[in-house]
């Protein structure tokens, strides 16, 4: 039985993975169009820097998928993550911290001792969670996360400084246009989690490729399956009951790829499918490193900035720090130098040292189609298709997520489930 994953991202890696291990004796290839793994969550190729990722990112303990992957690719999480029990503090004396308790103690301890917020305030934001938990966090009609939180009655600074911050963070979309009801699932598996450390934010210590792409891909080698890097797919055929891909035949074919790439690989069937992927909008994300003196440290190696373009600042260690601009937003017009000269002005009002200093050098790194738009009731490509032995994985099939590690790896993971399943019954009959 031959099988092929196209797309080498956290979705790819995880169906090709997943395979390995349940079919140990079939014939896998994975395709990957770059140079190497990872996608959009690998190690950036920069020639005068080393160590940056193509994007700052940030993980959850709610990544269950991902960091049980990380294990089973012998990646220690302890060691590759820094972990910390989740605070929003910002620029402007915002500070929510959880304490390592299971919800709703966390929440309501965190919303207690909350810093710049009325008590009227935080105990409307917890019987308003209350409510959600007990609906179990599902929205009766999906709409944006604005109209949610103002119908909510969630006006004040909490929508400011901690809602609205963490919906741009987890979907990528400004609250006036995100979907309500993936946010509610993302505060579902993290803040309504029963799990303690569900909401523990997870830091690379190390680049994204060494998390995942780079020990996945010597696991998968060890395994015999074959990693075929610079080949981009071009032609994805049904000819009986397998697969052509660029002139070879498979039996079996999860395609792995980005939204914007499905389109054209699948063109002959996406008719068939209940999906559009041209239907779908995109946000970009810039991530600018600016490379202090090592003696330069946040007060907290996550820190939301407020009132200025910046929007999250990461503390990397060795006096890096990389700061996030999610979405079309105002900071598309500025160049590099410009968004590095705002920037350090926001970042001297935390740090009063660098007041009167000039920026440091940088690297921007922007990436037009970071994720798609989370907007409302947005139809999702299924992961079964109406075709025999063709299912679809990456970050946009997983539903109840918006554009993450978590979702494309949860993706990967079912798409091979749905593969293993359909060999099975082939071979039973
Ligand atoms: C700047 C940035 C910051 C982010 N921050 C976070 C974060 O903090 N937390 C988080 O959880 N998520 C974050 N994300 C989202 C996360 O990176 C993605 O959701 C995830 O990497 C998507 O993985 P994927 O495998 O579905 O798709 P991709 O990573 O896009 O992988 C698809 C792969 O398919 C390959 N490919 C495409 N066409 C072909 C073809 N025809 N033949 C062969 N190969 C092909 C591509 O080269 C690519 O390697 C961020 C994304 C970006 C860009």
């Amino acid at each position: 039985m031959k099988i092929a994953i196209i797309g080498g991202g956290w979705a790819g890696i995880a169906a090709a993975v997943e395979l390995a291990e349940r079919a140990p004796a079939a014939d896998l290839t994975l395709f990957e169009a770059g140079r190497r793994l990872g996608g959009r969550a690998k190690q950036a190729d920069v020639a005068d820097a080393k160590n940056l990722d193509n994007g700052q990112h940030i993980l959850l303990g709610a990544y269950r998928d991902t960091l049980a992957l990380m294990q089973r690719v012998g990646v220690s999480p302890e060691q590759k993550l820094q972990r910390l029990p989740l605070q929003v503090r910002d620029n402007q004396g915002f500070r929510l911290a959880l304490p390592r308790l299971s919800a709703p103690f966390n929440l309501a301890w965190g919303l207690l001792t909350a810093q710049s917020v009325n008590l009227k305030e935080k105990f409307s934001c917890a019987l308003w969670m209350q409510r959600l938990k007990r609906q179990q966090f599902w929205l009766e009609q999906d709409c944006s996360v604005a109209e949610w939180l103002t119908a909510a009655g969630q006006i004040g600074v909490l929508r400011q400084r901690l809602w609205e911050p963490l919906c741009l963070a987890a979907l990528n979309t400004p609250a006036e246009r995100a979907s309500a009801q993936v946010f509610a699932y993302v505060l579902r598996d993290s803040l309504g989690s029963a799990e303690s450390g569900a909401t523990d934010l997870l830091l690379p210590r190390d680049t994204l490729s060494a998390l995942l792409p780079e020990p996945a891909a010597a696991w998968l080698q060890a395994r015999e399956v074959q990693i075929r890097t610079r080949q981009r797919i071009r032609r994805l055929q049904p000819v009986d009951s397998v697969w052509d891909v660029e002139g070879e035949i498979f039996n079996q074919v999860i395609v792995a790829v980005a939204p914007q790439h499905l389109s054209a690989l699948i063109s002959p069937l996406a008719p068939t499918l209940p999906f559009s992927a041209q239907a779908l909008r995109f946000e970009p994300i810039a991530t600018i490193y600016l490379h202090y003196p090592s003696s330069v440290a946040l007060p907290f190696p996550l820190m939301s900035l407020q009132s200025g373009v910046g929007q999250w600042l990461v503390d990397r260690g060795q006096g890096v720090l990389a700061a996030s601009f999610s979405a079309h937003n105002a900071w598309e017009t500025l160049k590099g130098d410009e968004l590095a000269a705002v920037l350090h002005k926001e970042i001297a009002s935390l740090l009063p040292d660098l007041a009167n200093t000039s920026p440091p050098p940088h690297h921007l790194i922007k990436e037009q189609r970071a994720t798609f738009s989370c907007l409302p009731n947005l139809p999702r490509c299924p992961q079964a298709t109406p075709w025999h032995g063709l299912f679809i994985a990456g970050d946009h099939t997983w539903n109840e997520y918006p554009a993450t590690l978590e979702g494309a790896v949860r993706s990967g993971i079912q798409a091979a489930r749905l593969c293993f399943a359909n060999e099975a019954k082939a071979l039973n009959t």
